[in-house]
């Protein structure tokens, strides 16, 4: 199903991957469990013989979830119950939702009002990763969740079935690495659209069939490198709807690189394995980059964007902030100001899941790069 497909059909697929996750589904006769993002140790959810399945959201009309969450709850969440409520809930056998700002806070509990016969999980990581209880906390979170998982599925697991799983995941993860590398030396080669289509896929599809995929993906790559293109650093938590990709490869933005928990975020979760997997995926969460709703360091945001900034030599940095995200909301103020003092060209795109036309995102954002290149910025 996903084993073979080219660059064109995983740009397709990621539009609507879930018809096809059906049909897997359905020849496997395998269980669903959904995530919403971010950090839900999917390896847990694969080694009980599970397809982790992240929820990014649906760019379908929403109908049910203005009426049970307020106006001003985010895109994401908004996107994401309406995709379970109208669209594809029946798929999935349960979910588990990870708790890292109050909107989620609240939303795990409406969707274990509406889908009470499911398996319903929480996953409570730790938002101040530099408190000396942060690592015990994260321990006990992820084998709260095997236990839990082991209950409802009446299965147990090893230490060597997580540690398959964590090196199949962790193949994924350096695949997709290997071609980013590649991409931002080559953005002739390969559009941002089509790399962050790869790693959306790569968060919701089965990873031993898309390894081999991206394996094929990679070989074919010709170096190419493309004229008039200015790189760029892309902040923020998720990029979508993917339009938004379309709209910086038509005006030549190369992203060199990313804090996105659909891209590098992602990316960078490589679970070390010369350790007990569980350890392993603790020291993985200890060791991500910056998530806006996850605080240990006020200036961590800023400093890490601005090394991003200087080490790729970008011209730019590009925020997408998602409409009503009160994290990002929080921290984006202080992030223009530290930038803006740095002398930083920064640019902040407003995005929502159900967005249908960029032409007031595209005209700002051209005007944006017209300043820069003409030096007003
Ligand atoms: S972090 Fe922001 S985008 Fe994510 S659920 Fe919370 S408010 Fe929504």
């Amino acid at each position: 199903m996903w084993e073979n497909l080219s660059l064109k059909e995983v740009v397709e697929l990621t539009k609507d991957p879930f018809p096809s996750i059906r049909k897997w589904v359905k020849e496997k006769g395998k269980k669903v469990i959904g995530s919403t993002i971010p950090d839900v140790p999917e390896e847990v959810i694969h080694a009980f013989g599970f397809l982790p399945v992240s929820l990014i959201g649906t760019d379908k009309p929403l109908k049910k979830a203005p009426s049970r969450l307020p106006d001003n709850a985010c895109s994401l969440a908004r996107s994401n119950l309406e995709l379970v409520l109208s669209y594809e809930g029946d798929l999935f056998d349960g979910f588990v939702l990870p708790q890292v700002c109050d909107t989620t806070q609240h939303l795990s509990d409406i969707w274990r009002i509406h889908f009470p016969n499911k398996y319903m999980e929480c996953f409570l990581a730790p938002r101040q990763v530099d408190r000396p209880s942060a690592r015990y906390w994260v321990k006990e979170e992820i084998e709260r969740l095997i236990e839990s998982m082991g209950n409802w599925s009446g299965k147990k697991i090893s230490n060597s079935d997580l540690m398959n799983s964590i090196n199949l995941f962790n193949e994924n993860k350096r695949l997709l690495k290997e071609i980013y590398d590649f991409k931002k030396k080559n953005p002739g080669a390969l559009s941002n659209k089509e790399f962050f289509s790869l790693v959306k896929l790569s968060m919701q599809v089965d990873k031993e069939e898309f390894n081999k995929s991206l394996k094929a993906i990679k070989d074919q790559l010709k170096p190419q490198k493309g004229e008039g293109y200015l790189d760029v650093v892309l902040a923020g938590i998720t990029c979508d709807p993917p339009e938004v990709y379309g709209l910086f490869d038509e005006i030549k933005l190369n992203i060199v690189a990313d804090t996105l928990v659909t891209g590098t975020r992602y990316i960078q979760g490589i679970v070390p394995q010369d350790k007990d997997p569980v350890e392993g995926m603790v020291d993985r969460h200890m060791n991500r980059g910056f998530f806006s709703p996850i605080h240990d360091n006020v200036y961590r945001n800023f400093e890490e964007i601005k090394a991003l900034y200087k080490e790729n030599n970008a011209k730019a940095v590009i925020y997408i902030h998602i409409e009503f995200c009160e994290s990002q909301e929080y921290d984006l103020p202080d992030l223009k100001n530290m930038l803006r003092k740095e002398g930083i060209p920064f640019h902040v795109m407003d995005t929502e899941y159900q967005t249908l036309s960029l032409s007031h995102l595209r005209t700002r954002l051209q005007a944006f790069f017209e300043s820069l290149k003409g030096g007003a910025l």
